[in-house]
């Protein structure tokens, strides 16, 4: 069996949990001369970043790959992570070489009639427990905290939202409104449900705010808070989480294990969140759940982009034993919903562990082409 060709689709798709912004991301298609096709994602998010991919992945990449045996995997990873030295290890390389190693692991569970998480060793999860990660953006904080009840309500036991997001929520701008806020969720959702706070990007606080304002949110019992800083403001992590119960959460800004293995010798946080369509696929996500566990922290998904990215976390979180939660998009989506033939959901607050072949997913070809793009609008 050998590659015989590899196509890059640039996606662009309204996000329903986001206001139905458009958001971008680059799918790899890798097929093999017996019929064979794997597939991948990279989070590449927007329109000129998802198009330089396609053009990384079908013009660098592809030449290397095409009549190589995709079951050598890690050797195929190796491979394309030299030949990117120069401009690799960071940014669109590396969301290219994600997408290749996603799909690179399909076709070898595809080959081997076995799904990732037994080709990873085996799975120490059947299910894993879901989590509705959302962009809250109604006005009031009545609606507000009513949306993460009625996510509860339909069988969550864990809750995030992400401050700073788009519409009228206004969250992480005033901070007697986000005390307020955050304890009218802890009323709506009850005692026993999870909830985060992530900070994102628009919202950071500086360390004194963020010291105040954990200490404030600490009576409403958060699980994490999660990326309070600007990712490089290393001292305020290393402070904070020496000054609060409330644990931190960090990473999905970063690019490399490399870079993880720092953070985690610095002692920034103590979760580490880590994107297998940004950060080297499948392969790289291991290494950092491997380290984690090594260094007694814990490991989260991040993952909220397409089924495909969805899969390739719930492969990798069956076989952490240092998961929290696992995130999942609460609304329909495109790239959730129409991609593929069987959605991956949650029921009763649990997600099911994909046992198929591969990433466990069949991939709804129509569905790709309807949301291609080729320039930046
Ligand atoms: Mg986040």
């Amino acid at each position: 069996m050998h590659i015989r060709k590899v196509t890059a689709y640039p996606l662009r798709y309204p996000e329903p949990n986001d206001r139905m912004v458009m958001r971008h991301v680059t799918l790899a298609k890798i097929e093999t001369d017996n019929g064979l096709v794997g597939w991948g994602e990279c989070i590449s998010q927007w329109p000129e970043a998802a198009l330089a991919v396609k053009t990384l992945i079908e013009q660098g990449f592809a030449p290397l790959l095409i009549g190589r045996d995709p079951t050598e995997n890690h050797a195929l990873y190796r491979l394309i992570k030299d030949h990117c030295w120069w401009y690799g290890d960071t940014g669109m390389a590396t969301f290219a070489v994600s997408a290749i190693d996603i799909a690179l692991w399909d076709l070898k569970g595809k080959a081997l009639g076995l799904p990732i998480h037994n080709l990873l060793g085996g799975k120490l999860h059947d299910r894993l427990r879901a989590c509705a990660s959302t962009h809250p953006s109604k006005a009031g904080l009545d609606d507000l905290a009513q949306e993460l009840a009625d996510h509860a309500q339909n069988g969550y036991t864990a809750v995030k939202v992400g401050f700073g997001k788009m519409g009228e929520a206004n969250l992480g701008t005033d901070e007697k409104r986000d005390i307020a806020y955050v304890r009218a969720v802890r009323e709506a959702i009850g005692p026993n449900v999870d909830f985060m706070v992530d900070l994102g990007k628009k919202t950071r606080w500086d360390y004194a705010m963020g010291v105040r304002m954990s200490r404030e949110f600490e009576q409403y019992g958060l699980r994490w808070i999660e990326d309070p800083f600007q990712p490089t403001n290393i001292e305020a992590y290393q402070h904070l989480r020496r000054s609060i119960q409330t644990q931190v959460a960090a990473g999905e800004r970063e690019w490399t294990p490399a870079a993880y293995k720092r953070l985690i010798e610095l002692g920034v946080a103590d979760i580490y969140l880590a994107d297998p369509g940004r950060i080297g696929g499948i392969t790289a996500v291991k290494e950092v759940i491997e380290m984690t566990a090594a260094a007694h922290l814990f490991y989260n998904a991040h993952t909220w982009s397409s089924a495909i990215n969805t899969a390739a976390a719930v492969h990798l979180t069956a076989t952490a034993p240092n998961y929290i939660v696992f995130e999942l998009k609460p609304l329909p989506s495109p790239l959730q919903n129409e991609l593929v033939v069987m959605p991956i959901t949650q029921e009763g607050g649990w997600v099911p562990v994909l046992n198929g072949p591969g990433l466990g997913i069949e991939i709804r070809e129509e569905a790709v082409h309807k949301y291609l793009f080729d320039h930046v609008v």
